[in-house]
């Protein structure tokens, strides 16, 4: 069995007494964690092939269906906790599971197909048995189908085989030194890539102990921190601006931290600064589903000098960027980013037209991002193709806009989106969330762009609101914006 179903077993030979997963107070070691796994593959009665759906947030019986689906050969499903019934029911009948596993917090009700609650699932875990399952697994066979965050439209699931998962793992291990006796700290939501396969997976390989938190909530996390001494932990931008902006960010101990990772958005240079200020230095990156998920990493040492690059291509990835007539961009001139490598995915589940459109017959993925490399190859995303304004003939980036925001101190949040004007086809317009207690006017913003950012790139309307949609992974959600403030 070469795929990663096989993990827990492979690490309990080696480190069977250590401890895996932590849960609400309750520690599992690895061979807990290979027993519950084989009792659980043996008992599903699922086949190879068959997808294997979860749905809840992080905890132990997410991990083990991982793995138990994996170990069979078949393919896991996890379900995003935060959509309405008719989503999830789009997704369930798209990826038409065998059987559909229930957190512990949910009941099903009103979904299609076969469950597995919570309470039949330690059931059936105690029917099965603990011995060693050896099922055919192949490095190419899917592993895991991860519907993307619908930022864009529709989710569309992206297959990801044990192969591209395990060369992520080697990607981020040739630039994380990740040592055996790492605490990972996972509350961003698993049933998105980055915390599934930039923390819990490697934290298996490794040996580590990963504690599973159902979501992200700031006074847990510093109380995580510094009782557990926890040295490692992924999110995106805006959790990391929460927590700096709580009243125990000064006085907490965050001395156990080795390593921060940051990405799936631009990371704004003021948060690095925040964070470098207390001796921390995040490690950068940016990925997507379909890339399972990592395509580009800025390692520590780079963190400032490259400030709001997302750096250069992993070590066994290659990304290009190419000009609207498919040239090569130059340094400085913005392309779209396209992906290679054996960590990208082999296509959308069901949707070979999609899939077309993105993948190209020798490999190459079109990720739909802008970036700018620097002369050293540094890429800054600059944004999304279909964000991008268009302003009497000029593209303006509304991440940049963003960014230059973001320096002004009393900006919590911002985003910036194009709305129609009669004189220049579009204009930017910015939602800013004001720092609690700022005193500050719009009119000060924009004062503080003028000069910072071309004319035509300053937004015409400038409006304060108490908070911007995001989804579950914590991304910002541009398409309920325009809906909102777009008319
Ligand atoms: P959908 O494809 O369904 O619209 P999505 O693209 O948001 O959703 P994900 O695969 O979770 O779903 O996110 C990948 C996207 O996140 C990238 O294509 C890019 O737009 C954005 N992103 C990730 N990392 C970064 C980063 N470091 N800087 C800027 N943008 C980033
Ligand atoms: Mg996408």
């Amino acid at each position: 069995n070469q795929g990663i179903g096989s993990w827990p077993a492979r690490r309990a030979r080696m480190t069977p007494d250590k401890v895996a997963l932590s849960y609400r107070g309750r520690d599992y070691t690895y061979r807990d964690l290979r027993e519950r796994v084989n009792r659980l593959a043996s008992a599903l009665d699922v086949r190879r092939g068959d997808r294997v759906a979860f749905l809840g947030a992080n905890q132990p019986a997410m991990v083990e269906t991982f793995f138990a689906a994996g170990l069979l050969g078949a393919v896991f499903v996890p379900l995003n906790t935060r959509l309405a019934m008719p989503e999830l029911r789009f997704i369930l009948d798209d990826a038409e599971p065998a059987v559909l596993v229930l957190g512990a917090e949910r009941d099903g009700a009103g979904l299609p197909g076969r469950h597995l609650t919570a309470a039949a699932y330690e059931d059936l875990l105690m029917t099965g048995s603990p011995e060693p399952i050896d099922a055919p697994v192949g490095q190419d066979d899917v592993c895991l189908i991860m519907y993307t965050s619908g930022t864009t439209g529709r989710p569309k699931g992206a297959m990801l085989t044990h192969a591209n998962l395990t060369w992520n793992t080697v990607n981020l291990l040739v630039d994380v030194p990740l040592a055996h006796d790492e605490v990972t700290l996972i509350s961003a939501p698993m049933f998105h890539i980055a915390a599934l396969a930039q923390t819990l997976i490697p934290s298996v390989l490794k040996g580590g102990r990963a504690i599973l938190e159902p979501s992200f909530d700031v006074g847990r996390t510093f109380d995580l921190i510094e009782s557990e001494r926890v040295t490692v932990m992924f999110g995106v931008p805006s959790m990391f601006g929460l927590l700096t902006r709580s009243e125990r960010w000064a006085g907490a101990d965050l001395s156990s931290l080795r390593h921060l990772l940051c990405g799936g958005a631009p990371v704004p240079e003021p948060l690095i600064r925040t964070y470098q200020d207390r001796g921390l230095t995040f490690l950068q990156g940016y990925g997507m589903t379909e890339t399972a998920p990592g395509a580009l990493f800025l390692g520590a040492e780079h963190s400032i000098a490259k400030a709001g690059s997302a750096g250069v291509p992993c070590f066994f990835a290659d990304v290009r960027l190419l000009a609207p007539d498919g040239s090569p961009a130059a340094p400085g001139e913005p392309g779209e980013v396209y992906v290679e490598g054996p960590n990208v995915m082999p296509g959308y589940w069901r949707r070979a037209k999609e899939t077309a459109e993105v993948l190209s017959a020798d490999g190459w993925f079109r990720s739909g991002d802008i970036g700018v490399a620097d002369d050293d190859g540094y890429v800054r995303i600059s944004d999304r193709i279909n964000d991008v304004i268009i302003s009497g003939g000029e593209n303006i980036y509304p991440a940049e806009v963003e960014s230059a925001l973001y320096e002004h101190a009393a900006v919590a949040e911002c985003a910036v989106i194009g709305v129609p004007d009669e004189k220049w086809g579009e204009v930017g317009k910015a939602l800013v969330v004001p720092r609690p207690g700022a005193e500050v006017a719009p009119g000060d913003l924009l004062k503080h762009l003028d000069g910072r950012l071309a004319r035509f790139k300053i937004p015409k309307y400038l409006e304060f609101v108490a908070e911007l949609p995001k989804n579950a992974a914590g991304k910002l959600l541009k398409a309920p914006l325009r809906k909102l403030y777009g008319g």
